[in-house]
């Protein structure tokens, strides 16, 4: 056997190389950096020799060092690529969970932008030169849309829901109806967050059927809070019951037991007025007279990730004050987006400006429009595929709206040579990934969540 460690080179030589010295100029990496990355391509060279993974007909000292660089090279590559990358979404799924939920308005990006280059202020009051209160800054125009007392802001509806149940209904009982104790994205859980808040669920009715009477019979001294939970992600048809928001408030208001709902989504745009799904908004929620509601920033709202509580004053003040307040807290960039997103929808301009809104209530002649457009351009390229327009189905994502299919058009992408997960995989690899749609076998570009601002970016994909 040959000792082929010996045609290793050594950390010094390697330095030397021009490969080394080329990427210490051209990549901005400290010589330091640059070096431990060299040391590990070593180590892992040298494991490949000991477990013969290198043929030994192939082993020389030339090819060791090109292996060496060629690791080196592609370890740098994928320093320079963010871990957080920008993708095009053309999966038409608009509040894509796994691609990062709502983008956010134009306004909101350069309201973020500039309170991150400067100091703010966050928690300054410029009118008295005194302390000012973070809570302040989108309190006024949560209430103003919702039509609630008072509003506060957390870091996402899960710590809403967890800060609610802690100071509220901390080692007290919390009726909500069986038909209601969902799992959000298989890490959100209704009974585990009562167990976390040391709230003791009391569950009512059946899966299917849940009386005002089941949530009656249920209350005890004991009981803090009556619980409504937004079914988001799943959708009961057949023989199904639950209680109406009238009927809950009047049970409520009878025992003196205030009503906290979680939305979920949350929205203030009424997509019914645009004939897609039957979401009430929150401002309907807040009408009826529910106590206390909580709702996500970065859903149906097309916002920064938040958590919304909006209510009675008598209720949010206990939530500031607590704890867990200080815990949850939003940092400045979260309420520069909010403030932002907020002021769209106080300027009725929200079907305009935020792109979630912008992007479900898309007409299907838009979208149409948008893929003929690139059909257009790929016809004036030489591109070995294949595309043809098609009338599909999008979905709104992030667990809202399950049921609602909205009409749009697709471009169907084939290739002579290529399997549909090849091209799917070779989109994925482009360095602005295109995460495509792949539905029976087919890969399917989804013009509802494409911008023209991406089309360059799309068509450059396929040449
Ligand atoms: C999405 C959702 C949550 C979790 O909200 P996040 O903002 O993702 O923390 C909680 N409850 C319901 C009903 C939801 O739909």
């Amino acid at each position: 056997m040959m000792n082929t460690f010996r045609y290793l080179p050594a950390i010094d030589q390697l330095k030397r190389d021009s490969v080394f010295t080329n990427l210490l100029k051209t990549e901005a990496i400290s010589d330091k950096v640059l070096t431990d990355w060299l040391r590990e391509q070593v180590d892992i060279v040298r494991t490949e020799l000991h477990d013969h993974i290198i043929p030994e007909e192939k082993i020389s000292r030339k090819a060791l060092n090109d292996r060496i660089f060629n690791r080196l090279t592609e370890k740098v590559r994928l320093f320079q690529t963010n871990n957080l990358q920008p993708v095009i979404n053309a999966t038409g799924v608009v509040l894509h969970t796994n691609l990062g939920r709502a983008r956010l308005s134009a306004n909101a990006i350069a309201h973020i932008s500039s309170t991150a280059a400067s100091y703010s202020t966050l928690e300054y009051d410029v009118q008295t030169g005194e302390r000012g209160s973070r809570h302040d800054l989108v309190e006024e125009h949560l209430t103003r849309l919702t039509g609630a007392e008072a509003a506060m802001v957390v870091n996402n509806n899960a710590a809403a829901v967890y800060l609610v149940l802690k100071a509220l209904a901390f080692e007290r009982e919390v009726i909500v109806s069986r038909g209601e104790l969902v799992e959000i994205g298989g890490s959100f859980r209704i009974s585990e967050i009562m167990k976390e808040s040391q709230a003791t669920l009391v569950d009512v009715g059946t899966t299917n059927k849940t009386h005002v009477n089941d949530y009656a019979d249920a209350i005890t001294e004991e009981t803090a809070l009556l619980m409504k939970v937004h079914k988001s992600n799943f959708k009961m048809i057949g023989f199904t019951d639950e209680v109406n928001t009238e009927e809950l408030v009047h049970l409520s208001t009878e025992h003196n037991i205030p009503i906290f709902e979680d939305l979920g989504s949350g929205t203030l745009f009424d997509f019914t007025a645009h004939k897609i799904g039957d979401e009430p908004t929150v401002q309907e929620k807040v009408a009826a007279g529910i106590d206390l509601i909580s709702f996500s920033g970065d859903k149906l709202l097309g916002g920064p990730q938040a958590g919304v509580i909006i209510g009675k004053k008598e209720f949010i003040d206990i939530l500031k004050k607590h704890q867990l307040a200080r815990v949850l807290r939003v940092d400045k960039f979260t309420l520069a987006g909010l403030e932002a997103t907020l002021k769209s929808y106080l300027r009725e301009q929200e079907e305009t400006e935020i792109p979630t809104i912008r992007d479900i209530v898309e007409s299907e002649k838009t979208i149409h429009e948008r893929a003929e457009t690139f059909i257009q351009q790929m016809n004036e390229q030489e591109a070995d595929f294949n595309f043809d327009i098609q009338e599909d189905t999008s979905k709104i994502g992030g667990g809202t709206m399950p049921e609602v299919e909205m009409d749009t058009y697709v471009v169907h992408v084939t290739h002579g040579k290529y399997t549909s997960s090849q091209i799917a995989e070779t989109l994925r690899k482009k360095e602005i990934p295109i995460i495509a749609r792949v539905q029976h076998d087919k890969v399917l570009l989804d013009f509802r969540t494409i911008d023209d601002e991406d089309m360059h970016t799309l068509v450059s994909a396929f040449l």
